[in-house]
């Protein structure tokens, strides 16, 4: 799993996992183009065009890529709650 950070940006009625992290306008792809945010898959599957981010984009119960389920059992709710307030 990739790891999460305070400062990437979640997406409600996207995908539990997907993350973007935006930048402050003076990085460049190796294109020269502005790169305006990264995009992350915490499940470490990030998507690799505009179609697969639209998917991840609109999967908030369930991967488009594997079928994985998305729903948070109480066990990992626990854990979660845990985390942020240490
Ligand atoms: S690849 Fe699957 S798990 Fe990863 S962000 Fe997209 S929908 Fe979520």
């Amino acid at each position: 799993m990739f790891r999460d950070e305070s400062r990437f940006r979640r997406h409600r009625g996207a995908c539990p996992y997907y993350r973007e992290n935006w930048t402050h306008g003076d990085q460049r792809t190796p294109d020269g183009e502005l790169l305006l945010y990264e995009v992350y898959c915490l499940k470490g599957w990030p998507p690799t065009s505009t179609d697969e981010q639209n998917s991840c984009m609109c999967s908030v119960r369930r991967c488009w890529r594997n079928g994985e389920d998305h729903r948070i059992t109480p066990e990992e709710s626990a854990a979660t709650r845990a985390t942020s307030s240490a």
